[in-house]
């Protein structure tokens, strides 16, 4: 996949290319509206803690209402007295989404899903056997009702690149199907403000209004160069080739940090043998995913929190990029000791609830300067090959040592909004 990745991402432009964007309206609060009819036309916000926490997805009923995501459900509840409380249920969303992201892999074998309720389709090879784009988003709308649930809705946005796709969708919701093409490109960049553009926060925005930038139509007409030097760095250079139709988004990995979460049982808390095998079972899950993704990261974190709902994090900014499980565990395990001997406390005890490993600042394996760390060539490219055979024969067939404790007790916990790792 890595090569494919090289080759998707193109900054010359092609306004001939068609990429599909899916954004699913209100997706947490219709998938629960979906499994329980009774939920169905009414105000709900599915509400993380109890009836009283923040929203984190209002239904298109409560937002009707000003609803919005983030408020806190007593203030939802002087907007909508009536709002139902719903607590979430992320095994039903992972239900939806895989329906839904086999609907999309029946019309092209070139879908990415960018988050649980969005993913991206690329057309481009497709166009003589969808001569109707208009119609190709229509059936998709339909078989998602038909297959996945008739209570789901979308709003689908096309254009020649993925950005603007996904800016197509945020155009018209719910239920939205919008085209961005080069015959109306610039009637649509000139209706919206430099903050409508998705990555565009007010910090940017007033930069390039500075610079005598007002709106994305202007944005579009400004050099590249002249857009790095208002933009301090060659993210310039990307906000030209995204307006002007060059693929820069496709296959962006998404990943700012990956983390790897477990919550803990009673008996395992009390176990301390097992609290640090999960805790490098974790570890071990990100060398996984890090080397499938083929980065190592320059910032690796630990995070717990106990059942009295306090919590302890610490990271730690490598010197050297890590890709290593072990190496994690360790320098982690290490900073943890200093921490407990500098402070007198102990951080694995029977109240601990969730241990976490994160890790972040990332670069790609091609970047890394070999040079810097001779000795650890050897065994990053050992690694690499673990993988790589792993990948042609199955994982079955060559586990390291730690990983077959990790088998056992690790099961990943998907956050919300994070499907990466449902496909490994
Ligand atoms: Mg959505």
């Amino acid at each position: 996949m890595n090569s494919l990745v090289q080759f998707k991402n193109n900054i010359v432009p092609n306004p001939k290319a068609v990429v599909l964007f899916i954004d699913m309206n209100s997706f947490f609060a219709s998938c629960e509206q979906q499994e329980n009819p009774m939920l169905r036309g009414k105000p709900i916000g599915v509400c993380g803690n109890h009836s009283n926490g923040v929203i984190i997805a209002p239904s298109i009923e409560a937002k009707l209402y000003g609803v919005k995501t983030g408020m806190r459900m007593p203030e939802a509840r002087m907007l909508c007295p009536h709002i139902i409380s719903v607590e979430p249920k992320s095994a039903i969303y992972r239900k939806f989404h895989i329906g839904i992201m086999n609907v999309l892999r029946s019309y092209s074998d070139d879908v990415i899903p960018k988050s649980i309720d969005e993913a991206v389709v690329n057309l481009t090879s497709y166009k003589l056997v969808y001569p109707d784009m208009d119609k190709l988003a229509n059936q998709i709308k339909k078989d998602i009702k038909e297959k996945v649930g008739d209570w789901l809705q979308c709003s689908i946005g096309i254009a020649p690149n993925t950005f603007l796709a996904k800016l197509a969708t945020d155009m018209q919701k719910p239920n939205g199907l919008v085209h961005i093409n080069a015959q109306n490109i610039d009637e649509v960049l000139r209706k919206i403000e430099l903050t409508d553009l998705p990555g565009i926060a007010e910090r940017s925005a007033s930069k390039l209004r500075r610079a005598g930038i007002k709106t994305p139509y202007e944005m579009r007409h400004t050099s590249p160069q002249v857009l790095k030097k208002i933009m301090g760095g060659v993210i310039g250079y990307y906000w030209h080739y995204r307006l002007n139709f060059a693929e820069v988004d496709f296959y962006s990995n998404g990943y700012k940090s990956m983390s790897a979460v477990r919550t803990l049982s009673q008996q395992q808390r009390n176990n301390p043998k097992e609290l640090q095998d999960i805790f490098l079972s974790l570890c071990m899950k990100l060398e996984t995913r890090m080397v499938k993704h083929h980065f190592f990261c320059k910032t690796i974190g630990f995070t717990c929190s106990y059942q009295n709902h306090t919590g302890w994090d610490t990271h730690i900014n490598m010197t050297r990029p890590l890709q290593d499980g072990t190496d994690i565990y360790k320098f982690l395990s290490q900073k943890i000791m200093d921490a407990e001997r500098e402070r007198n406390f102990t951080l694995f005890t029977p109240e601990l609830r969730t241990i976490g490993v994160l890790v972040n600042h990332f670069i790609t394996d091609k970047n890394i300067q070999y040079e810097l760390f001779d000795n650890n060539i050897k065994r990053d490219f050992l690694r690499k090959t673990v993988y790589d055979i792993k990948d042609k024969f199955g994982s079955a067939k060559i586990i390291k040592a730690v990983e077959m404790r990790e088998k056992d007790i690790v099961r990943d916990i998907i956050g919300f909004g994070s499907v990466k790792d449902m496909y490994n």
